[in-house]
């Protein structure tokens, strides 16, 4: 039987030929359809094999050719949801990390990871105006959510000794544009759904204060915690941003957690830090290198302001952990701060890739997002067919089709989602929907390192010719 050890030059012609593959898939995506190549049961055709009892060795290698040709190619013209873009500085460090393969729980395990993941954090802080935040990288913005209010409700209504019975009745507050991580984080909290307050938006999209107020005063009058006010940095539909200021005020006033979910908007801090004022009032921030830092998935942040709170929602250690060692810096243990145990070198392809372009190459490439944005509004303003249906806060487009404008609102969510089928199936440029007051958009987000004029411009072209299409299957 062959023993799955590699000799190093095993490793080194292994690893080159991997290279070749990911060099072909970059040199080709510009080129290719982006969306799926066939079908649900046709790729799995493709793709499926037994499970193999015998080494299949170089044929291995080949099938991942076959993986990169079917998997989506997030190109220059791929603007869906918020998914950044893979900067590949990144990625070519993260084979080392797999090598490597540091567990970046206490300092001992990882002595360079954990050295390198805090000023990394550090860097982050400082780069978004939050001087002396600490925090932990994490799987996303989704578990950063989660463990921020996990923080809160250990800080205002207890619960990880006795659990959420012993507690009194709590909620919590954002706006109806949140996103679902939340919910989703206050199901799993045992805070039920229910008890999340969604506050209405102005004609901005951000939350209304005065609603927001009088729904934590009669929450109040009731003997309801207002244990946190959940503030979007960034609205994944409109890119929408809620006035911190006021909300770090009413939090304070209420006695609450002020959480604000920047996953989406608020690394452009970096580049446009007029746009987020008051981000350094936030309790807890969590943020998401994996989308506008161009990190290659998964690279996701929660910054917070006092480490106490950290500890106090998720240290649960033994003594022994510690008692070896009393050193301030070789104690430090991040499963004390945060909910994972074991952890990848996460830090080490973002500080890398930070070294080796610098900061003010993401400065850069954030404010050309922010400027491809305004290219498309303008290019969407000047098209009679075409009308936006929300201001641009940040990077993210919802605008509709509408024709000569005489169709009834009924009718044009119909054309738009047929247009959006179109758009994506033509391959050229990929973008989403959201649904605003109760309208289907589509929608467009740039957060894309690769992205050029032009490709702005092709977001136009292929919308114009796919609705032809629509018109022209209708008559
Ligand atoms: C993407 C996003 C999240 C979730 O982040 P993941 O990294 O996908 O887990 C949460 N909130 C907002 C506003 C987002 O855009």
């Amino acid at each position: 039987m062959d023993s799955i050890d590699l000799s190093p030059e095993q490793f080194r012609s292994l690893s080159q030929r991997v290279l070749e593959i990911a060099v072909d898939y970059l040199e080709g995506i510009d080129d290719r359809a982006i969306p799926a190549s066939g079908s649900g049961s046709e790729i799995q055709r493709i793709l499926q094999s037994p499970l193999p009892e015998t080494g299949l060795g170089e044929q291995a290698v080949d099938e991942l050719h076959r993986v990169a040709r079917h998997s989506r190619a997030q190109n220059a013209r791929f603007f869906a949801y918020v998914m950044g873009s893979g900067e590949v500085a990144a990625a070519s460090s993260d084979l080392l990390c797999s090598v490597l393969n540091q567990n970046v729980t206490i300092w001992r395990s990882s002595p360079a990871g954990v050295t390198i993941e805090r000023m990394v954090v550090d860097w982050l802080s400082q780069a978004l105006g939050c001087r002396g935040f600490s925090g932990t990288l994490t799987s996303g913005g989704s578990s950063a959510n989660l463990m921020g209010l996990a923080m809160a409700r250990e800080a205002k209504a207890p619960a990880n000794e006795k659990g959420v019975r012993g507690t009194p009745p709590v909620a919590i507050y954002a706006s109806t544009e949140v996103h679902m991580s939340i919910p989703k984080a206050i199901a799993l909290l045992g805070i039920g759904r229910e008890n999340l307050r969604m506050i209405p938006v102005d004609d901005r999209y951000r939350i209304n204060l005065q609603k927001l107020e009088e729904t934590i005063l009669h929450d109040q009058a009731s003997g309801i915690v207002p244990v946190a006010v959940v503030a979007s940095a960034g609205t994944v539909n409109t890119g929408a941003i809620d006035p911190l200021p006021q909300l770090s005020e009413i939090a304070r006033r209420y006695g609450a957690w002020l959480h604000v979910d920047g996953s989406y908007g608020a690394l452009a801090a970096i580049a446009a830090p007029g746009k987020f004022p008051g981000l350094q009032l936030a309790d807890s921030l969590s943020l998401d290198p994996h989308k506008w830092l161009y990190q290659p998935l998964d690279c996701g942040g929660l910054l917070y302001r006092d480490v106490s709170a950290a500890r106090s929602a998720f240290a649960h250690t033994a003594d022994y952990v510690r008692a070896l060692n009393k050193d301030p810096i070789e104690a430090y243990a991040f499963f004390e701060e945060s909910m994972e145990l074991s952890r990848r070198f996460r830090a080490l392809k973002l500080w890398f890739s930070l070294r080796y372009h610098g900061l003010a190459a993401f400065r850069h490439a954030i404010h050309k997002d922010l400027q491809h944005a305004e290219r498309l509004g303008s290019l969407i303003a000047q098209t009679p067919e075409l009308r936006l249906e929300a201001p641009i806060s940040l990077s993210a487009l919802c605008f509709r089709y509408i024709g000569n404008g005489n169709l009834p609102d009924g009718q044009l969510d119909a054309i738009n989602l047929e247009i959006l089928r179109r758009v994506i199936a033509r391959g050229r440029v990929y973008l989403s929907n959201a649904t605003l007051q109760s309208k289907f958009c589509l929608r467009a987000c740039i957060v894309n390192h690769r992205t050029t004029d032009a490709d702005i411009d092709a977001v136009l072209t292929e919308v114009l010719a796919a609705a032809k299409e629509v018109y022209q299957q209708a008559q």
